[in-house]
């Protein structure tokens, strides 16, 4: 059976050509980097041009990316600096609706003596900036807020936050791990502290990631140990992923345009003709600034965990707005955060698209999906008029 893949802002696939780059690294160039013979010191200029790469498709300077070992790391890492770089600030302010990354690592701190503040969003998952305006206080060390959210695709103004946050003086952090590579990111113009992005986001393969760090915003290293990354992180590069990660950036500001055309018109039909053939469906988040790939789709009256179990038997992949979790399913923290009505968080879907999809993939899906809704509708012991009158219906998983 085929593979529909269709989850990409979970993962991507490694684009060829970022394999082919990567190799070398893994076989004859082995050295490391730091060594003093010209075997290990013949890596290091491949890093050095990998964190050129890196840097051009974010519009940085070289020597503001630090790699990291994920998206995560890099988001830790900011926040950790943020803290650590003005002990005397004590206030954290990020949204309800950001990646687990950012959300835990803040709901963590609470607990050792910070405050945060959580930003709610409306119902189609949009920021208001005046309770961005309120929140900033004397004592705000850091302000974290994701470029483009991983479940709805949904944009946040990051111009008129970074406007916002800047006029206060205060730092500013933006996890864009979903963002670089599917739409134009530029810290030239965008006046962010700080900027994580992830290596599997965007083909290049899992375990590597980067971190801007502006020129002039205080640093403090997450990682000490060896001088490297000069001593802003420590640990022996992971060579071939970084050249990896490079090549990875070379090659998505060759393709946005193919994202932002191509990709976007295949996410287009899919949510199109899903809704066309499956009545008291709709689209969660902002469709108008929103990423070109990712499509989150709400089907009334089903559980998502089905939804996937029978598309998964046709070889499509796809996530849930749902985590089982000890028996019963919680819609996701940003559908919650949104307020999208029970009956609707549960049966919402992530389509999230990339380069690889083709014309098949969607149709397929077209195909498939319609009847598999309508089974489960015919299963289900929540019609119309049967809304369940409590919180939670009983998990099925
Ligand atoms: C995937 C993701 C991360 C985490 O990146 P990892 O490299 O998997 O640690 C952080 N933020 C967002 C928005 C993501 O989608």
């Amino acid at each position: 059976m085929r593979t529909v893949y269709l989850d990409n802002n979970a993962t991507t696939q490694v684009d060829p050509e970022v394999l082919e780059a990567m190799m070398p690294f893994l076989t004859d160039l082995y050295g490391n980097p730091s060594s003093m013979h010209r075997f290990g010191g013949q890596v290091g200029r491949h890093i050095v041009q990998a964190r050129e790469q890196v840097a051009a498709a974010i519009g940085a300077q070289p020597e503001e990316i630090l790699f990291t070992a994920c998206g995560t790391e890099s988001d830790n890492t900011a926040i950790w600096s943020a803290l650590h770089s003005q002990k005397e600030k004590k206030h954290i302010i990020t949204t309800r609706v950001e990646h687990p990354g950012v959300l835990n690592l803040v709901q963590h701190l609470e607990k050792r003596g910070y405050e945060a503040t959580y930003l709610g969003v409306d119902a189609k998952g949009r920021l208001d900036l005046d309770e961005l305006r309120e929140a900033i206080r004397k004592d705000t060390a850091l302000v974290s807020v994701m470029y483009a959210n991983n479940e709805t695709g949904v944009l946040f103004p990051m111009e008129e936050i970074a406007r916002i946050v800047k006029e206060r003086g205060v730092q500013l952090h933006t996890d864009a791990v979903q963002a670089v590579g599917k739409v134009p990111v530029n810290v030239a113009e965008l006046p962010v502290d700080f900027l994580a992005l992830s290596g599997h986001k965007l083909h290049a393969p899992k375990g590597v990631g980067a971190l801007y760090v502006r020129k002039g915003t205080p640093f403090r290293p997450f990682l000490r140990g060896g001088h490297q990354e000069r001593g802003r992180r420590a640990g022996t590069e992971n060579t071939a992923s970084i050249v990896a990660l490079g090549k990875a950036c070379e090659l998505a500001a060759m393709n946005m345009a193919e994202e932002r055309t191509r990709v976007k018109a295949l996410r287009d039909r899919l949510e199109a003709g899903l809704l066309a053939a499956i009545p008291d469906s709709m689209v969660n988040g902002d469709t108008e600034n929103r990423l070109p790939n990712t499509t989150s789709v709400a089907f009334k009256y089903v559980e998502g965990e089905a939804i996937l179990l029978l598309m998964d038997g046709h070889g499509i992949c796809a996530s849930s707005g749902s985590a089982c979790t000890s028996g019963s399913l919680e819609p996701s923290h940003v559908l919650r955060a949104m307020g999208v009505p029970f009956t609707y968080a549960h049966g919402s879907i992530r389509f999230s698209l990339s380069r690889f999809n083709t014309d098949e993939d969607v149709a397929l899906v077209l195909r498939e999906l319609p009847p598999i809704i309508k089974r489960l509708r015919d299963m289900s012991p929540f019609r119309e008029g049967q809304e369940p009158k409590g919180e939670k219906p009983a998990c099925g998983c």
